[in-house]
């Protein structure tokens, strides 16, 4: 079947959904989420699986053909496997991915495999159980590690995520570029964005991608750039010998702008044309009223029409200045 092609008002090809089927975690990572004093939201202001559907297959029908499932941690959503293959039938829909921290992850690996799960992307920011403690605020390191290992086993696409910061988990870069020398897995290095919850504790990045950059040469004289994949948000490097790639992300700094080919849903249904806005459409409330996917259709339009250039131009357009919110939320 012939797809439209969708583009924004840039010109820019809008072809990636990233949704968030939760707001929920089982972890709290210190750049994401507060320790305590969490309001999540009451499940009812939730997307239900059917508005999911339903949202996915009118923006299938506009030119979308890739969809990540993120969160919160997608995995403590019940039924998410069911969700998953529904996803997967809908008409357009070429690929499905996931981001998940892996606690819950294994037990659903074959099932992910025979589903046909195009790649999971791991985020894990240590290779070092007590680091993981540290930076997750739980004791869960073994289940995400074998998560790790069962995906590698089981030869599903894999990206490691890794959020570099600093005092906490400087030690591992280095480990982490490690596991690229056996196995053809990504590990990608991300600049700390300010998204944990409390608009506090984030005054300055100190870990850019330059800096990165910098110190994982210094370590691997053979480094080589890489190709980048089209509308890729990381600067693909590769140590020379090594079976993997590594990726970094300059997700503060935000250079990847004008290739950028993605929009986003949160949990409660908000479409996001960038990372750093607001929300610019709430399309649950839309469904809720009982507005037809052709209006709702013409809603998608004009907010794609509307797209910021970049992410600092969504930044100053926010209707609430300070960030606050939380990566839980958003999806990453
Ligand atoms: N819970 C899942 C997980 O951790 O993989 C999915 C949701 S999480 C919000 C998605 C991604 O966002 C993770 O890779 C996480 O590392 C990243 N992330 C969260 N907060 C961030 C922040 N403040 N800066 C940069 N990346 C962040
Ligand atoms: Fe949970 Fe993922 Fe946020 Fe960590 S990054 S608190 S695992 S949603």
């Amino acid at each position: 079947m012939h797809r439209p092609m969708l583009f924004d008002n840039h010109g820019r090809p809008l072809n990636y959904l990233r949704l968030a089927v939760t707001d929920r975690c089982n972890l709290r990572c210190f750049y994401c989420m507060p320790e305590e004093g969490i309001n999540y939201l009451p499940k009812k202001e939730l997307l239900s699986f059917e508005e999911i559907e339903s949202i996915v297959s009118v923006l299938a029908q506009l030119g979308i053909t890739k969809v990540r499932l993120t969160g919160g941690e997608p995995f403590v959503r019940t039924d998410l496997m069911k969700l998953i293959s529904k996803i997967m039938d809908i008409n357009g829909i070429n690929d499905v991915h996931v981001t998940t921290n892996g606690v819950l992850t294994a037990p659903y690996i074959k099932e992910l495999k025979n589903l046909g799960i195009a790649s999971v992307n791991l985020s894990l920011d240590t290779l070092d159980p007590h680091r993981f403690k540290l930076i997750t605020r739980r004791n869960e390191f073994e289940k995400t590690r074998n998560t790790l290992r069962m995906l590698i086993e089981n030869g599903i696409p894999i990206k490691i995520n890794t959020v570099v910061m600093e005092g906490k988990n400087i030690d591992d870069i280095i480990p982490l570029v490690e596991l690229t020398r056996n196995e053809n897995i990504s590990v990608r290095f991300i600049e700390e964005m300010p998204f944990n919850g409390e608009g506090s504790h984030y005054s300055k990045l100190n870990w850019t991608y330059k800096k990165i950059l910098n110190h994982i040469e210094s370590a691997f004289p053979t480094l080589e750039k890489i190709m980048d994949p089209a509308n890729a948000t990381a600067y693909h490097y590769k140590v020379k010998e090594y079976r993997g790639n590594i990726g970094i992300i300059a997700a503060f700094s935000r250079t990847f702008c004008g290739s950028c080919n993605r929009i986003r849903i949160t949990a409660q249904g908000i479409l996001k044309t960038c990372l750093y806005d607001d929300g610019v459409l709430n399309i649950r409330d839309l469904i809720r009223s009982g507005k037809s996917d052709e209006g709702i259709t013409q809603e998608l339009l004009y907010a794609f029409n509307h797209r910021a250039k970049n992410g600092i131009e969504a930044e100053a357009h926010r209707n609430k200045k300070i960030i606050t919110e939380s990566m839980s939320t958003i999806g990453g």
